[in-house]
């Protein structure tokens, strides 16, 4: 097969639009599409400058959505002087997975000359992922403890260094599979965050003081097409996944997806056309609840935003500390 656009071997086919591209089209491609994302969702304060820079906190795992995603931004804005770039690294704790991951971060982020803040569950909360697998106390999937505490984490860093912008790896499969799990589990407060939480909105919510935008600037793009970019770049990309990835309910929902990808070409765009419209429709109804920040007040143990008097992510490390 020839490059539609210059006829050199394609390296890959789009199924969805039936293109083919060679290697550096296709690259060119990504990266046109991720840029046009970023000027789309994460506006610039135009106040930002040399002196006085936005700082943007970037979430790099070392998988290789996170390094195509520090890559590419550091390609479009590693001169710009008016955005301060940090890569921040979260170990899990989850045996013979994450330390390969974390000097394919090492690595990068000093052949980019990037800030780089390695932190750890183990520093910060005293368990390892690899303890509350084994204990379980509260008898879940271990994604749910891991999401719970990554979070408490990314948005707790991003409040000490000043964030600006929090941005994140998160392709188009990962998007559409969260959109179906929120359909799939009825939840439709959960899908009015989701365009509560869209960038659309940073304006209004940047003048909220403890709300840290966030932006995922790969969204556009599959999975498959993430991972060859990160092949022909010849990024420093961890390709091995967690262990427990395959358990969770989204492993399940992920092969869903990618038998009807491929049975119907597109639909991962569509599923992600219609979630955005509904996601409007929903804040139309529940906006004001799941934006209700009246309620909320500090965690009476660690001080982070919550609804009741001790976070969720106490309660959880508690009941692991009781065990
Ligand atoms: Fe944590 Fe689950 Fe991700 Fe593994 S797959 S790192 S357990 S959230
Ligand atoms: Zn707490």
């Amino acid at each position: 097969m020839e490059c539609d656009k210059c006829g050199r071997d394609a390296v890959m086919q789009a199924a969805h639009s039936g293109s083919h591209l060679c290697e550096t089209h296709f690259c060119r491609s990504v990266e046109k599409r991720v840029r046009r994302r970023i000027r789309a969702d994460t506006l610039l304060d135009p106040k930002a400058t040399p002196e006085s820079p936005e700082t943007w906190v970037i979430g790099l795992s070392g998988g290789k959505d996170s390094v195509v995603l520090t890559h590419i931004l550091d390609e479009t804005f590693g001169q710009d002087r008016r955005i301060e770039m940090l890569a921040l690294t979260i170990h899990e704790g989850i045996e013979g997975y994450r330390d390969e991951s974390v000097d394919a971060c090492i690595e990068l982020a000093a052949e980019l000359e990037m800030r780089h803040e390695l932190v750890s569950y183990e520093e910060e909360f005293g368990v390892r992922m690899d303890d509350v697998v084994e204990e379980n106390p509260e008898n879940m999937a271990p994604c749910a403890y891991c999401g719970v505490f990554r979070r408490d984490l990314l948005e707790g860093y991003a409040d000490k260094y000043n964030a600006d912008k929090l941005l994140t790896g998160h392709n188009l499969d990962d998007e559409a599979q969260t959109a179906l799990m929120n359909i799939f589990e009825g939840d439709v407060k959960q899908i009015a965050k989701h365009f509560d939480a869209s960038i659309g909105d940073f304006e209004e919510r940047a003048e909220q003081d403890d709300f840290i935008p966030r932006a995922k600037p790969l969204r556009d793009i599959p999975e498959k097409e993430v991972a060859l970019y990160a092949q022909l770049m010849e990024l420093p990309a961890h390709i091995t996944e967690c262990p427990h990835a395959s358990e969770a309910y989204r492993g399940e929902i992920q092969k869903l997806l990618w038998n009807l990808e491929e049975n119907h070409p597109g639909t991962r765009h569509s599923i992600m056309a219609g979630y955005e419209e509904l996601a409007e429709l929903a804040a139309d109804r529940y906006g004001g609840e799941s934006d209700d920040t009246s309620d909320l007040g500090g965690c009476e143990q660690c001080g982070s935003t919550t609804s009741s008097d001790v976070c969720r992510k106490c309660r959880l490390l508690e009941s692991i500390q009781a065990v």
